[in-house]
């Protein structure tokens, strides 16, 4: 199979606020801020900042109906998940689901910057959460 995964695109990153979170991401490590937006159907508030070619994503959620918000009452602050930039997406989902791999999302939705991702589930990738994006 031709490689499909092409990089770690993002890891995102659960914090309460990402005001308060970005002096060290911009100051300290000095990263480029590229975007904050609203992800409605994530239920968070996310900023990307640029690492070379990869990037780091702050998420903030939006209520606490956000599944941020259950992460960040239950582990704290920290690593949230990781995202492989993929192409065919559609193609590598049902792939994914033939090998028996369980997802959390059965079908792409759209994430920050109108990319179309897909979330592993945790049980099927050794305890952490990945993320497939495709970016259009
Ligand atoms: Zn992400």
């Amino acid at each position: 199979m031709e490689g499909n995964a092409k990089r770690i695109d993002h890891i995102g990153i659960a914090v309460y606020s990402i005001e308060k979170a970005l002096p060290f991401y911009e100051d300290v490590l000095q990263l480029k801020l590229l975007a904050i937006e609203e992800v409605d159907s994530q239920g968070v508030r996310v900023a990307f900042l640029e690492i070379g070619q990869s990037k780091i994503e702050l998420l903030e959620p939006l209520s606490e109906k956000s599944p941020i918000f259950s992460f960040l009452k239950k582990k704290g602050e920290g690593i949230h998940h990781i995202a492989v930039g993929v192409s065919n997406i559609d193609a590598r989902i049902e792939e994914l689901k033939a090998k028996g791999v369980q997802m959390v999302h059965d079908k792409a939705v759209e994430g920050a910057g109108g990319a179309h991702i897909a979330f592993i589930h945790p049980k099927s990738a050794n305890g952490a959460l990945v993320e497939f994006c495709e970016k259009k």
